[in-house]
């Protein structure tokens, strides 16, 4: 843990104890500060309370005697309306903040050289962070991966001279950290996402923009017209840029072409992501590309870093190969909850997709993946969305099987008398999970056990 020093003998209200909130409350006692936290579950106020944490209804205090007020990513800050808290917050003066300021104040006390890594983006902010983490533990480092993916910031070790933080940042919790100051900054890409909690494409990319506005080395994915503009505007004014592209040149950085990584400019080779079945598809190279551009940053020897690429294990539910059944493959992508996620899994394999999609739709549904429909054999549809999505599908063999063990099993069933060389049965929905399952990760185990029987028999 690392205990939050800065607020010690100071008054600090805390609303939102779900996931990383009540990590947050424990490292401000810990730290000696003054914490009143509260909660809408009864529930997670009572654990609270059961961890020794002092709750109060935050309604019936005066937000004056506070020296701050701290949220859960999760609360709203301005979309689509503030939270009352905040509400109060700003009425009383009171500054706003969230876990990764905690972080970023205790990293200015104790060492505001220790290294830290700081991830963000519309997609790849997982994947990204997890490769740094495995590349620079290879490497021998000690490396502490958290945030935004699995443990909260302040539940990792505190920062020093020795020791890197990896820490994946949600746009969520940017807003709430003022101060964000990291040795290498990231920022993969930006698509439209979340603007229910940013109102705008603007407030949405501005808030990102801040992560590497603030870095020592900002590390920026030019693949679309706004991180593009963004990685012009930061070298303008005085930050030191690494483009990463896989679709064009870039003047200093990394691009990917196909499964090489090549260094920009002088054309070196750095390493190749042939045959590394974790880093499958275009997307991957793009993420490849970041978390090496990252690591030189960080001064590790490219040999090493390549040599730490070949062997990362991939993430569970992102392009994860579940196993073989015969020629046919099982690939389990439950995270592309929205098309551009989806598109990347279609992208990687070029013919022979036995396509599971469909869940809870977004707007706009499949119709962006029209050009990949080609690819397609056949597309095998579950939940909500599969009305919508058959009409878009149109001409493409399409089957409605509303639930996934119907959809496995006939995908499975079509894809083994395939005569593609390496069909694959690819499990992409381009939909939210929560019409079926309570979240993207159970439908993806769902997918796994349901494939892994099928192996297991035969
Ligand atoms: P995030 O943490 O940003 O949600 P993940 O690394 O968990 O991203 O990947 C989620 C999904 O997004 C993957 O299953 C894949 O389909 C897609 N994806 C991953 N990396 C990228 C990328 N660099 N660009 C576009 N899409 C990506």
């Amino acid at each position: 843990m690392t205990p939050a020093t800065f607020f010690r003998g100071q008054r600090v209200a805390l609303f939102g104890l779900g996931g990383s909130g009540l990590s947050t409350a424990k490292a401000l006692v810990a730290g000696g500060a003054d914490v009143l936290a509260w909660d809408d579950s009864e529930k997670s106020v009572e654990k609270a309370r059961a961890a020794g944490i002092a709750t109060a209804d935050l309604r019936e205090i005066d937000f004056a005697d506070c020296d701050a007020l701290v949220l859960a990513p999760g609360v709203p800050l301005t979309h689509p309306v503030p939270h009352w808290t905040v509400e109060k917050a700003k009425a009383a003066g009171v500054e706003i903040i969230g876990d990764i300021e905690i972080f970023c104040r205790e990293r200015a006390l104790l060492d505001p050289d220790a290294p830290f890594v700081a991830i963000t983006g519309t997609n790849g902010k997982s994947t990204t962070t997890a490769l740094i983490g495995h590349i620079l533990r290879q490497a021998g480092l000690d490396a502490e991966i958290g945030g935004n993916i699995g443990t909260p910031i302040l539940d990792l070790d505190p920062p020093n001279a020795g020791r890197v933080h990896v820490i994946e940042c949600s746009s969520y919790q940017i807003d709430l950290a003022p101060s964000l100051n990291p040795t290498v900054g990231v920022l993969m890409n930006l698509s439209e996402d979340h603007l229910e909690r940013h109102g705008t494409m603007e407030n949405y990319s501005a808030i990102k923009e801040r992560l590497v506005r603030g870095a020592d080395t900002a590390v920026v994915g030019t693949d679309d017209d706004i991180s593009a503009a963004i990685a012009d505007r930061l070298e303008a004014g005085g930050v030191k840029v690494e483009r990463i592209s896989h679709s064009h040149a870039v003047k200093a950085g990394i691009v990917a072409q196909g499964s090489r990584l090549v260094r920009a400019p002088g054309g070196e080779e750095l390493a190749d992501l042939k045959g590394v079945g974790s880093l499958r598809g275009r997307h991957n190279a793009q993420n490849a590309a970041a978390a090496f551009a990252t690591c030189l940053a960080l001064d590790l020897d490219p040999d090493v870093i390549a040599r730490g690429l070949q062997t990362f294990p991939g993430l569970a539910h992102r392009m994860e190969q579940v196993g073989h059944l015969g020629h046919v493959l099982f690939v389990n992508d439950s995270k592309a909850t929205n098309a551009d996620s989806a598109e990347q899994a279609l992208a990687s394999f070029e013919t022979g997709i036995f396509w599971v999609l469909g869940g809870k739709p977004k707007s706009g549904g499949i119709t962006g993946l029209v050009r990949f429909f080609p690819r397609v054999a056949k597309a095998y549809l579950i939940g909500e969305a599969s009305q919508e999505f058959a009409e878009t599908l149109g001409a493409v063999p399409h089957e409605v099987c509303e639930t996934m063990d119907r959809a496995v099993a006939r995908a499975a069933e079509d894809a083994r008398t395939s005569a593609a060389a390496e069909p694959v049965v690819l499990l992409s929905p381009a939909c939210a999970s929560f019409d079926q399952y309570p979240n993207f990760e159970v439908r993806g185990d769902d997918f796994r056990r349901l494939v892994q029987e099928r192996i297991k028999a035969g």
